[in-house]
């Protein structure tokens, strides 16, 4: 667009505007500034909205990138993806490094790749005391093993952990969120989490008379 065309627009009125927005099929609404950089093609694309995909949009992506059964990959990975926490340019965007810390067992140095947290288990329950078996990434260090857990991946602020505060809730809307600590749960009454106890027995707050009635043997 030429800074002539822009001077021309620049004198138009905010309703003229709109009508050549409307006429292009573009959207009318906006302040006469938004208006001009719209019709000239400059519009900055608001960040929140262009980052975030839909939860279909991270399946296609998945899919597209040779993943042939997305509903299972880890919606935490998901969720970090839809978030935009997740860099997935480039040519093999799955062999991305995505996490780098250090084993808590020999301290080597473990990388993570988006295709080693594919099939992360999104609750690591009780494996810290085995050593991350269902860990899905290993110290390369031979005679160790040991399996550690990228945790966090849905809030942007992820890190290596040896899986006891990887606990990401499926039961919250969308692909869900991390909420640390193993011993805490999604109440399905009030939709909080809680905090249950590593056998799950205690209830949560807004429960409690609710359970006590119904379960007298609690
Ligand atoms: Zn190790
Ligand atoms: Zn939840
Ligand atoms: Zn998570
Ligand atoms: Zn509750």
């Amino acid at each position: 667009m030429s800074s002539a065309k822009l001077q021309e627009l620049q004198k138009l009125s905010v309703r003229e505007l709109k009508e050549k927005c409307r006429e292009s099929k573009m959207k009318v609404g906006g302040t006469k500034g938004e208006l001009l950089m719209r019709l000239c093609g400059m519009e900055k694309e608001k960040p929140k909205a262009s980052r975030r995909m839909s939860v279909q949009a991270v399946n296609k992506w998945l899919e597209r990138e040779g993943v042939n059964d997305p509903e299972r990959v880890s919606k935490c990975l998901r969720a970090g993806i839809q978030k935009g926490y997740v860099d997935i340019s480039g040519d093999s965007p799955l062999d991305n490094v995505f996490a780098e810390g250090q084993c808590s067992a020999c301290e080597n140095d473990i990388k993570a790749t988006i295709r080693d947290l594919l099939y992360q288990p999104d609750y690591a329950g009780l494996d810290y005391e085995d050593g991350g078996l269902e860990a899905t990434v290993k110290c390369p260090d031979e005679d160790c093993g040991a399996g550690v857990y990228v945790t966090r991946i849905c809030c942007g602020s992820h890190e290596m952990d040896c899986g006891k505060f990887h606990n990401h809730c499926i039961a919250c809307p969308g692909f869900g969120k991390c909420i640390g600590d193993y011993r805490e749960e999604h109440c399905t009454s009030c939709g909080k989490h809680f905090f249950a106890g590593s056998g799950g027995q205690f209830p949560c707050s807004c429960t409690r008379s609710a359970s006590e009635m119904f379960f007298p043997f609690f």
